[in-house]
């Protein structure tokens, strides 16, 4: 059985309780591996060798630092689709949905690599004579990174790229369903001849190993992509250490289609957006806002088309959906259909745990669609992460408005109109942190900023050069070249 072990300070090491357990393929339930589970021991030895390999890394000049991460990006590519494969055996997304997220991380490391020449500040002109001002990023020291298993390269690449272009030495723990993409990620590095003690990869459970994180006197930041209940658990503890947190957490993302909209386009944009990773997108499509003049004729469209999905293991090319990540994600998506159900909510499709034609061995869940949904129902304001999508009628933009900000999330937002003043105000009163138009919810892309308001987030961002902000602290720096002393404020007012 392939075994998946710590990597730190440049060592792969079993952790130090010598415990491992199984990780499954969700569309079949085989053990693909068995992971290392750490404790707090073995968070010590990864921030002792991050600490001492930053004390150098800091003084590496930021360009040298991104030849590394242009070797990074390269070896990326060139193992494309084994880490896709890999992806989707531990994960379940399907293969093109894989490859396209390993794409994404080959696009952050030239992104971010690229950077290793920018990094700007500002220099400014100084309101005293013979005097110079500027201001440039400094790293902050040790980057704790935690991940969800909904992309495990991907938002992998958004943290640890950054964090070491930047200057910073990075521990990572990865979800415990996706420690297989991690291990193959952190390999990549290694190849990339990234010195030893920069990066080190921590496996274990999130209450275990992600707590140890948290609470470590010598981790400067977290920066944590996950759910509410454990982004808020982070925030509470983080923030007695005055410690920054950078935190990314759910969504409750909708989709609004006008009555003049092309609603063909629209109804493939809600396919791709709710029912794509099965649903587990942070950026899923879960509410589909619709104007009662077209909600008959786009119910019908999305049930024509919703039968050309074919279910299955994701490395069959072609098929749609793909398994949830586990049993217990499984069943709490079917508690909330009943959930739905009971609050008279009306089930236009799916609703059902899917187990015949093999699919029995997986965690497959068939695309659900409610209609006559409203927004004070739960299916309607709850993060479901699955293939479950709801049609809410309204009979204005102003009113879809409202119903998209009604949520406690805030990070996607799409609009299908033609009428471009109503689109051009949809983009200013749509309160989340992407919008679309006349395109689903997801398709980020990696040179703008990735994030949300409201619940989704704490005002940082992952990706873009705003990414840059997580991990580097200001420094203003004034260099007075007169030989007098000069009092600013004072002396030249
Ligand atoms: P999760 O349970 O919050 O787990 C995320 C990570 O946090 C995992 O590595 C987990 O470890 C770890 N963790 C769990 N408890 C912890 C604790 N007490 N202290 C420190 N770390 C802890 O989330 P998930 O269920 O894996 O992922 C789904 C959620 O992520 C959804 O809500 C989704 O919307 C959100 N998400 C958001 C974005 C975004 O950018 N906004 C992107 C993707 C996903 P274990 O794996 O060991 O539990
Ligand atoms: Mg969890």
């Amino acid at each position: 059985m392939k075994k998946i072990l710590n990597y730190i300070n440049g060592e792969w090491c079993p952790s130090s309780t010598g415990k491992f357990t199984p990780v499954l393929n969700p569309a079949n339930g085989q053990v693909l591996a068995e992971v290392t589970q750490s404790t707090q021991e073995d968070v010590d030895r990864a921030v002792q060798a991050a600490k001492n390999a930053q004390k150098e890394w800091r003084l590496v000049p930021a360009p040298e630092r991104a030849d590394i991460l242009y070797k990074v990006g390269y070896l990326l590519k060139e193992r494309k689709e084994k880490l896709a494969q890999i992806l989707t055996s531990e994960m379940g997304k399907v293969i093109e949905e894989g490859r396209g997220e390993v794409q994404e991380a080959i696009d952050m490391a030239f992104y971010v690599a690229g950077e290793g020449r920018r990094l700007f500040g500002d220099t400014v002109p100084s309101e005293l004579r013979n005097k110079f001002a500027m201001s440039v990023r400094v790293p902050i020291g040790i980057a704790g990174l935690i991940t969800p298993w909904n992309f495990p390269i991907a938002i992998a690449s958004w943290k640890s790229l950054p964090a070491l272009v930047t200057g910073n030495a990075v521990v990572w723990k990865p979800a415990t369903e996706t420690p297989m993409v991690a291990e193959e990620f952190v390999k990549i590095y290694e190849d990339a001849g990234l010195p030893k003690g920069l990066l080190n990869l921590v496996n274990g459970s999130g209450s275990v190993v992600g707590n140890a994180m948290v609470d470590h006197p010598d981790i400067d930041l977290i920066s944590f992509t996950g759910s509410n209940e454990v982004g808020k658990e982070i925030n509470g503890r983080a923030g007695a250490l005055l410690k920054r947190t950078s935190l990314e957490m759910g969504g409750k993302n909708a989709i609004t289609v006008l009555e003049d909209a092309d609603l063909d386009l629209a109804v493939e944009g809600i396919l791709w957006g709710a029912f794509g990773t099965a649903g587990q997108r942070c950026t899923a499509t879960s509410r589909v806002i619709v104007h009662k003049d077209v909600k008959e004729e786009l119910e019908r469209k999305l049930l024509a088309s919703i039968e050309g999905l074919k279910m299955g293991d994701g490395l069959d090319e072609s098929v749609k959906v793909g398994p949830v990540i586990n049993r217990s994600s499984l069943e709490r998506i079917d508690e909330y259909v009943k959930i739905g159900q009971e609050e008279g909510a009306k089930l236009l499709t799916g609703g059902r745990i899917v187990s015949e034609n093999g699919l029995d061995k997986g965690n497959f869940y068939a695309p659900t669609i409610f209609t006559d949904v409203t927004p004070e129902m739960r299916i309607a304001k709850e993060e479901i992460f699955g293939p479950v999508v709801s049609i809410i009628a309204v009979t204005s933009l102003e009113e879809a408005i409202e119903v998209n900000n009604s949520v406690e999330f805030g990070l996607s937002s799409a609009i299908y109109s033609a009428d471009v003043n109503r689109i051009f105000q949809a983009m200013r009163d749509l309160d989340t942190g992407l919008v679309y138009v006349n395109a689903g919810t997801s398709g980020a892309e990696i040179h703008l900023p990735f994030g949300g308001t409201k619940g989704t987030g704490n005002g940082h961002r992952d990706s873009g050069v705003a990414s840059l902000d997580v991990y580097t602290e200001w420094k203003s720096i004034y260099v007075d070249y007169s030989g007098k002393l000069q009092r600013a404020q004072i002396d030249n007012n």
